[in-house]
This record gives structure tokens, sequence and C-alpha cells, in this order.
């Protein structure tokens, strides 16, 4: 099977959407900006044996591509118009590549996100990179800048469960199987908060999307926002599952510093109501940095960085 056939087997037909004026097959695509919003774009790439282990299901990694892309709209509030893909393969294996195809497909169509384009390449390891484009009313996308003293610190959804899932598929930990089970759907089918943050546009001061570790990403809104963030531990809501864990210490770090939750956090000005499913945890003060009542939580893991040994979060 060459690239050509690959191309049409595999990656066409999922390029139709309100936005799409042509897709795949021209040397570009070509898309429809509504007058009045800008563009907004982001790039997100996953390895093989460094984002994933190298036995994930092909559908959870075409998946969870997706959706950690379509995450960075969410934060910028962005409403979704299409995507590319580029991707690396070691061969061209049916079964895997229409298993990989089938959870691509299964996020676009969740995140309306039509795949317009891509490149496909052959190399030593599978690497998959999503670019998404989304569409937002000029001058109104949610920024990390913003967030003002006397704001509320809000979060999304629960956070933890997809560090909880990497010490699972490390090994580390076994617990019970249901319960594994439901952490490694939180890992491998994120839900990026595409509707909250459009709801929040013109509410929140500052937004960003959980991938790094909770405080780790909190800290790039304190600094892009010039604040500091006070964050109160255990306000931190968690799943019933981790709820459940013996060690509740150990919970509480995954969930500060784990990553890969895909939840928003976002800051409110006085006033402001807190949207269904959030919790506040924290308030913004005058100052630079996190802190929290909770020490000695894990710093979120940088890629490069001198110091990180790859464990416990995401961007490894
Ligand atoms: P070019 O050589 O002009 O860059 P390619 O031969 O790489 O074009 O790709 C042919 C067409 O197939 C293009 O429209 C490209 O966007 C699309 N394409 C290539 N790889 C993928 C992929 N993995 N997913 C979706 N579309 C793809
Ligand atoms: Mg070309």
């Amino acid at each position: 099977m060459d690239e050509f056939e690959l191309i049409g087997r595999y990656f066409t037909g999922l390029d139709k959407g309100p936005g799409v004026v042509l897709g795949v097959g021209d040397d570009a695509a070509i898309l429809a900006v509504p007058a009045g919003e800008e563009l907004v774009t982001s790039v997100d790439t996953v390895v093989e044996g460094v984002h994933f282990p190298a036995d994930a299901f092909p559908e959870d990694v075409g998946y969870r591509a997706v959706a950690a892309a379509a995450s960075d709209l969410a934060a910028m509030g962005a409403r979704p118009l299409a995507m590319t893909l580029a991707l690396t393969l070691p061969a061209a294996e049916p079964l895997w590549l229409t298993a990989f195809s089938n959870g691509v497909g299964t996020a676009a169509s969740a995140f309306a996100l039509p795949l317009v384009g891509g490149d496909t390449t052959r190399g030593a390891a599978v690497v998959v990179s999503v670019q998404v484009f989304g569409t937002v009313a000029e001058g109104r996308a949610l920024r990390r800048a913003g967030a003002r003293p006397g704001d509320r610190v809000v979060v999304s959804g629960t956070f933890g469960d997809a560090a909880a899932a990497l010490e699972l598929l490390a090994e580390r930990w076994r617990p019970d199987p249901r319960d594994g089970e439901y952490l490694l759907r939180r890992f491998y089918r994120p839900q990026p908060r595409l509707a909250l943050g459009q709801a929040l546009l013109d509410v929140a001061s500052a937004a960003i999307d959980v991938s790094d570790g909770l405080l780790a990403d909190l800290g790039h809104i304190a600094a892009a926002s010039a604040v500091a963030i006070d964050v109160e531990a255990a306000a931190v809501p968690l799943s019933g599952v981790l709820r459940a864990h013996p060690d509740p210490q150990t919970a509480r770090a995954w969930a500060l510093g784990g990553g890969d939750d895909y939840e928003l956090a976002f800051t409110l000005p006085p006033g402001t109501p807190v949207p269904p499913g959030c919790s506040v945890i924290g308030e913004v003060v005058r100052g630079r940095g996190v802190t929290c009542d909770v020490p000695a939580a894990a710093p979120g893991y940088r890629h490069f960085a001198a110091d990180g040994d790859g464990r416990e979060s995401d961007d490894r």
C-alpha cells in the first residue's frame, strides 16, 4: 500500500463541515473564517513510548491525540473549525490503521473537527501530530493573562485520574479492575471542555487547559497575569475512585501535580456565578506564583528540563 492508497483508504471522507471549503486531496485545504471572527490554532504531538505505551489500543491513540489538541481550543473559548493530521509510522499495518482512523473519526465527529488534510511519512516510531483550527469573535478569546486580585479560581470536572492511570500503566499501582477501567478511560478518552470554554467568553478573566498539572498550569495563569494564586488543596475535586484511594495524600498529589486531565482552570471576577459542574479551588491575590496549603506537590512535567525525570505527568 503506497502513501496515496493509505490516505485514500483511511483519511478521506472525514473532511466535511460547515467551515470546509476544500478538504483532503489538493495541495492544501481551504477553510472559511466567519466575518468578524479570528482564527485560533494550535498543534500537539504525541510520540509512542513517550506519551502513550506502544501497546495502547490504536483507537485510543487516535482519539486521545485529537481530544488533547481540541482541549487547547476549549481553553481559548474557540469554536472548532477543522484539523489536520501529520502521521509518522514505521509500517502501514491495515489493522492498526483501521483502528487508529476509527479513533480519529470518532473524535472528529464528537468535537466537530473535520479532518481536512495532513501528511503521512515513514519513521522509526509512531508520531501523531494534530493541528486544530477554531474561530472566536474578534478580540474575545480567553487568554492566560487577565486574572486580577479578588477573582476566584475555578476548575471543571475532577483531577488526578489521568495521573493515576499512568501509575497503573507503569504497574506502580494496582487498583480494583473496575476502577482501573474507569481511570484508563479517563486517560485515553479525555473530554475537552469545548462548550464550557465558549460559555466562559466575556465571563472568565483568564483560562487554561490542564495538561501539565494543575498547580503548574495555574502557574502559567499567574505568570501571564502578573498575580499570585492561592489554592486550597482540599477544595480540588476528586473522582470517587481517587476519593476511595487508601492513601489520601497520594490521591491529592496526583490531583495537584499530575497532568493529562484536560479540564479547564479559569478565574472569575467577583459576583460571577460558578458554572454547573465546576468548583472554586482558590483565589487570585497580589504577588507572584502559586501557593498551596499542601506543600510538596509534584511540579508539572517539562520537556527537556534538566531535572525532569519524566514521571508523574503529561508532556513527556
Ligand atoms: P503534498 O505532497 O502536496 O504535500 P501529500 O501527498 O502529502 O500532498 O498529501 C495529499 C493529500 O492528502 C493532501 O490533501 C493532504 O493534506 C492529505 N493527507 C496526507 N496525509 C494525510 C493524513 N494523515 N490525514 C489526512 N489527510 C492527509
Ligand atoms: Mg503539494
